[in-house]
């Protein structure tokens, strides 16, 4: 698409440089792909790159649309593939749940600094990767299954990049 902005996959190359591969946890990996990185593949009008802010603002309008949406589901469920549609018109390939995930990335590097990224990073796989994900959330600022929406949703509106 003559666009050579690698930094989502370099962000995957210089943490494989650090962390051990069976210990690298991918929710946290694609979150902060999306985060430091982009959101890997182009829209499909412009040939550009979606980054982390014009996704926040697509889920946001489509948030506001439709106010009995869980995000704890949506985050699990359109996480490898998304069928939520709500990128649908900039590129079917962006997926809901690394942008939440994110979010979340963002808020452990805001309030633990690098010592919980790379906790998050390395958390491994096991017994899965939602549930050792959201384990180490919970140790590093509390974010577990049970509060997940209303975490999350706080992290949405308090979201200014
Ligand atoms: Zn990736």
């Amino acid at each position: 698409m003559n666009n050579e902005d690698f930094s989502h996959d370099l962000f995957h190359f210089y943490s494989a440089k650090v962390h051990t591969r069976t210990s690298r946890n991918w929710v946290t990996e694609e979150g902060l792909a999306y985060s430091w990185g982009n959101a890997y593949y182009t829209k499909e009008n412009t040939g550009e790159i979606a980054r982390q802010a014009e996704l926040i603002k697509v889920l946001k309008e489509y948030l506001a649309k439709h106010p009995e949406t869980d995000l704890h589901s949506l985050f699990k469920n359109h996480f490898w593939t998304d069928s939520s549609g709500i990128f649908n018109h900039l590129s079917t390939d962006y997926k809901v749940g690394r942008l939440l995930s994110s979010l979340i990335c963002d808020a452990i590097e805001e309030q633990t600094g690098m010592s919980g990224i790379n906790q998050l990073i390395s958390c491994g796989s096991l017994p899965d990767r939602f549930t050792s994900f959201l384990e180490t959330t919970n140790k590093l600022i509390g974010l577990n299954a049970e509060n997940f929406n209303a975490r999350v949703d706080q992290m949405l509106c308090n979201y200014s990049k």
